[in-house]
């Protein structure tokens, strides 16, 4: 079978691999239908992934059909259409058994520490599969992950209908935040981001108020937007060097910071923006096995990610596809790989 592998950064190619067999307990054998490209995957092409290795099939945004399955597998029969969880934990590290492990002490993600998804067929656990909703294409279906993403956010950022949330950054990652934020009806969420055309967007998808950050001190229009109070809940979506600080400066007493990024450029900060309004600074990684909680979502009606694919590329064209996406095209929103 055919696979995209990044064999250094900036280094893609198509190889020939083998195709994997399942494991006769618990495995699934899963056709790769449709796999997003994501931020993260942008960096481990380009080298801006501290956590990944190399060389690596990428992708970690995969779903499928159920081709094969073991003996012993009981949730799933041939012809399901499935999205695979990338995270792989070892299950008795204090992070695991605290039910958190997308921190495990031995995390494995797919696409980053073991080979994902851009690669025709994948064997997994039946346990990293969920069943995908017939309302959405293979391809809309991608969209869930990013979706996994942002409730994991607003969960470790403790959302409730009394927060001002602030999302600073209005991309990919921001725009799916938007869409959870809104189902806690927060009193206000307001958006900060450089570009107008997203912020337009961020308007049109639920933010009561927006900032440009070009011409607007966001800490201080942040304030005039509450009242003077500052956003009890401040989600970095942006993550660049000296967002962190602004997200601090933002936030009011009592509020909630959650980070984002994986940049390792120090931002400069001093307790006093912590302790004197008794912030609380919480990462939030990738996901906390969150998937059955965006599909109920949209089986629920709460939330439609029809439509959300703006670009498809053949997955042996990845090269053009990634390509593509550094041209920075103001109409990329998401880019998927097609299998067939
Ligand atoms: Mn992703
Ligand atoms: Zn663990």
């Amino acid at each position: 079978m055919k696979a995209v592998k990044i064999v250094k950064p900036d280094d893609l190619k198509i190889i020939d691999m083998e195709k994997p067999a399942i494991d006769e307990r618990d495995n699934v054998l899963v056709k790769i239908r449709a796999a997003g490209i994501c931020g993260s995957d942008v960096g481990i092409y380009h080298g801006k992934n501290a956590a990944a290795t190399y060389p690596r099939v990428i992708g970690h945004e995969m779903v499928g059909d159920v081709v094969e399955i073991g003996g012993g597998v009981t949730k799933f029969k041939v012809g399901d259409r499935v999205i695979i969880d990338q995270v792989t934990a070892c299950g008795h590290c204090y992070a695991c058994r605290k039910g958190r492990p997308n921190v495990c002490a031995d995390l494995q993600v797919r696409g980053v520490h073991i080979d994902g998804g851009y690669r025709e067929y994948m064997a997994v656990p039946e346990s990293d599969c969920y069943r995908l909703p017939d309302s959405l294409s293979y391809e809309d279906a991608v969209m869930i992950e990013p979706t996994t993403i942002a409730v994991q956010a607003c969960s470790r950022a403790q959302v409730t209908f009394e927060d001002d949330v602030l999302i600073i950054g209005a991309g990919a990652l921001g725009s799916s935040i938007l869409r959870i934020v809104r189902l806690y009806h927060p009193r206000k969420i307001i958006v900060a981001d450089i570009e107008e055309g997203k912020l337009k967007e961020a308007l049109e998808h639920g933010a009561t108020d927006v900032i440009d950050s070009r011409t607007e001190d966001v800490a201080e229009r942040a304030h005039q937007l509450t009242d003077g109070y500052g956003p009890t809940v401040v989600i970095d979506a942006a993550c660049f060097k000296g967002s962190f600080l602004t997200a601090c400066q933002c936030a009011g007493n009592a509020g909630r910071v959650i980070t984002m990024g994986f940049g390792v450029d120090p931002d400069e900060i001093n307790q006093f923006v912590i302790t004197s309004k008794e912030l609380d600074v919480r990462g939030s990684r990738l996901q906390n096995r969150r998937f059955q909680t965006v599909i109920d979502l949209i089986g629920q009606g709460q939330i439609d990610l029809n439509g959300s694919i703006s670009h498809r590329f053949y997955f042996q064209d990845a090269q053009k596809a990634f390509d593509f996406n550094d041209t920075h095209d103001p109409s990329i929103r998401k880019i998927v790989l097609t299998f067939d």
